[in-house]
């Protein structure tokens, strides 16, 4: 019986070891592998890459929005995407310009020699007809004009209203490509940038013109280079009228926070989206009192914005 009690004991002893002998040997666990795609940040390490951002999922830098950059307000703006492109060099009566173009801020910055007047490319105007149909705008198609050698329009129209409710005043005479810049502009812009700048006051029913086709030179000097005026490029804008009321254009001082401050500058920045020449009040002696415009084609798509 002593033996039997002394047997199992011996067996409970060894019982273990005889077991353990038999297992495989437990070696060290190996620390779980990190997964090198698991994107979740673990608390208390810095992305080495983000030592501002801890605790954040890396976000990748912010792409720059185009419409945004510095380098759109540096650079000759583009029209706008609603608005047709440059006139080409093909329907243009600019295209015969000087290498070296005089960009002084006179009032037709460049120049040409011209022994007739330019023809209009008949599918580029029958397309540009079309739009300005379209928008609304009120004309007709009159007679080509021909002053001379330096002066004329191979097919001038005669505008009246620039949109529905927004007269040209008074009617002018013009390529059809200013007019449609000049009702792109009003339509997708100069309209809105009013109703912004003056909600509750009258709409803008009126664009007071000084002069549009006229046959004359630079700034209506005696000799030197003709005017874009003289080629129906160009318009010069002196006013705008709401309802009764007339605001002249004018350039607005960059401390007045008026909303018709707000509003010139505004018109400054945008006639510079839809026409490659713009000369404010202000920008040089002869224009005190307008905003000239014109659609002259230059190299590399260039425009001359003050
Ligand atoms: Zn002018």
């Amino acid at each position: 019986m002593r033996k039997d009690w002394m047997l199992i004991g011996c067996l409970t002893l060894a019982l273990p070891l005889i077991l353990g002998a038999g297992l495989p040997t437990l070696g060290p666990v190996p620390a779980p592998t990190p997964r090198a795609e698991d994107p979740s940040p673990r608390a208390g390490s810095e992305p080495a890459a983000y030592p501002d951002q801890p605790l954040k999922v890396p976000v990748p830098p912010a792409k720059p929005d185009p419409a945004r950059t510095d380098k759109a307000a540096q650079e000759p703006a583009a029209p706008a995407s609603s608005a047709p492109p440059a006139p080409s060099e093909k329907h243009t009566p600019t295209e015969h310009l000087a290498k070296d173009q005089d960009l002084g801020g006179s009032d037709a910055l460049a120049a040409r020699d011209r022994s007739e007047i330019a023809k209009e490319e008949p599918e580029a105007f029958a397309a540009c007809i079309g739009a300005l149909k379209a928008i609304g705008a009120r004309f007709l198609e009159i007679d080509r004009i021909e002053d001379g050698q330096t002066c004329g329009i191979d097919k001038p129209i005669e505008l009246d209203t620039v949109l529905p409710g927004i007269r040209l005043e008074p009617k002018g005479i013009l390529r059809c490509e200013t007019a449609l810049q000049l009702a792109l502009m009003t339509r997708d812009m100069l309209r809105p940038a009013a109703d912004a700048a003056f909600p509750g006051r009258p709409k803008l029913t009126a664009i007071r013109q000084a002069s549009t086709y006229i046959c004359r030179n630079r700034n209506s000097a005696d000799d030197g280079k003709v005017s874009e005026h003289a080629y129906g490029n160009a318009i010069d804008i002196a006013g705008l009228r709401f309802g009764n009321e007339e605001m002249p254009v004018m350039i607005a001082r960059q401390d007045d926070g008026t909303s018709e401050a707000a509003f010139q500058r505004a018109f400054n920045a945008i006639a510079c989206l839809y026409f490659t020449t713009v000369l404010s009040p202000g920008s040089d002696a002869t224009h005190q009192d307008h905003m000239h415009l014109d659609v002259i084609t230059r190299r590399g798509g260039f425009r001359y914005c003050r």
